[in-house]
């Protein structure tokens, strides 16, 4: 059976410019979530869907999984008390060093209002799975081993003493990775890692690159019920493929001309 996994960032009104393409209004999250309701689906989380394919429990009817990126603190104030309401499930994958009272643990630069500790508490106690993603939402393929290996461990580390528990789930900043990054996510200990596929997760699909759907402020209901249900996922993401596609040819150009300039092979 295939899965949607579905792929939100920020769901808010109003906000910042740097993340408004990718927020969704708690107006529309509202009616996505009755969709989902309407049509039969079981919302779960990673956790959850990584329990399935490791054949541990037995998949439900229509099954879908919610993840939100980054950890924005509009999922604390807008995402949260509809999820509740909803008695849906989901993921936050929360970039650690992005944290609204990181404190000396800070790093890279926050897109818009992020969570605090506090209220990743609050959404882990409220059955909300926190996952890692990233301490600083560094292009990970772009890093060095040892900056890589940081990267991963930090984030976990921090979760895990502040929740007291495992944490052993991963989405890759900008849904990249590279083998030698997949590796290196297993080498840290993660059991599963999210990336950005536009098309939805197959049951023998590589653990450390599941595929996610992309919601973002102008996927239209109607578009919305055509994602989860599977239907035409390929017209629906040709335009963000060719983007994506687009960019990653920009990318490794720049990456291997900064590595003909220091004198190293590209790689
Ligand atoms: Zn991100």
């Amino acid at each position: 059976m295939t899965v949607p996994v579905l792929m939100y960032h920020s769901v808010a009104a109003d906000p910042a410019d740097a993340a408004r393409g990718l927020s969704v209004h708690p107006d529309r999250f509202a009616a996505q979530l009755d969709l989902l309701a309407a049509e039969g689906f079981t919302t779960l989380t990673v956790g959850e869907l990584a329990a399935v394919r490791r054949g541990e429990v037995p998949a439900p009817d229509r099954p879908i999984v919610l993840t939100f990126d980054d950890g924005y603190a509009d999922f604390h104030r807008e995402a949260l008390p509809r999820l509740a309401g909803a008695r849906a499930r989901a993921t936050v994958f929360v970039t650690t060093g992005w944290l609204d009272d990181a404190g000396a643990e800070a790093a890279g630069r926050p897109l818009d209002r992020m969570l605090s500790w506090s209220q990743v508490d609050e959404c882990d106690a409220a059955g909300v799975e926190i996952g890692a993603h990233s301490h600083s939402h560094a292009q990970l393929d772009q890093l060095p081993d040892a900056a890589l290996r940081d990267e991963l461990s930090r984030s976990r580390r921090l979760l895990e003493e502040r929740l007291g528990h495992e944490v052993p789930h991963l989405a890759y900043p900008y849904g990249y990775s590279s083998a030698r990054v997949r590796r290196a996510v297993a080498d840290a200990g993660y059991r599963l890692a999210a990336a950005v596929g536009n098309l939805a997760a197959a049951p023998g699909s590589d653990g450390y690159a599941l595929p996610r759907l992309t919601v973002a402020r102008d996927t239209d209901l109607d578009t919305f019920g055509r994602v989860v249900r599977g239907e035409q996922h390929a017209r629906i993401y040709w335009k963000q493929r060719t983007l994506t596609a687009g960019y990653l040819v920009v990318r490794r150009g720049r990456s291997a001309l900064a590595a003909v300039s220091s004198g190293r092979r590209p790689s």
